[in-house]
């Protein structure tokens, strides 16, 4: 159970998704690989989970820099981190 492995983190909105993640019967090490194989396997996982979207945004939201969520490694969250906020300041400094 990942997710709940991650319960230190929880936050009262996010139960409800937490509760249906695919990870739950598996051992939360699966999603804080050491290595890029382990990266893939846990993303295995991810593919097929019904609460990718709001677990990506939760991880995105909250910083979190370990581990897959959201079928997302720790250095994809923050390529897509830094292209929102590149967006953001391209749409602010074309108002
Ligand atoms: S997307 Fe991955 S880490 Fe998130 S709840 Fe689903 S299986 Fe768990």
């Amino acid at each position: 159970m990942a997710i709940g492995g991650r319960s230190h983190m929880r936050h009262e909105t996010d139960e409800n998704w937490m509760a249906r993640g695919r990870c739950n019967d598996q051992p939360p090490s699966l999603f804080f690989p050491s290595d890029g194989v382990g990266v893939e396997i846990a993303k295995r996982i991810c593919a097929e989970c019904p609460v990718k979207e709001p677990c990506r945004e939760y991880a995105l939201a909250n910083r979190i820099d370990h581990g897959v969520w959201g079928g997302t490694s720790e250095r994809e969250r923050r390529r897509i981190l830094r292209s929102r906020r590149l967006a953001a300041e391209a749409a602010t400094s074309a108002r």
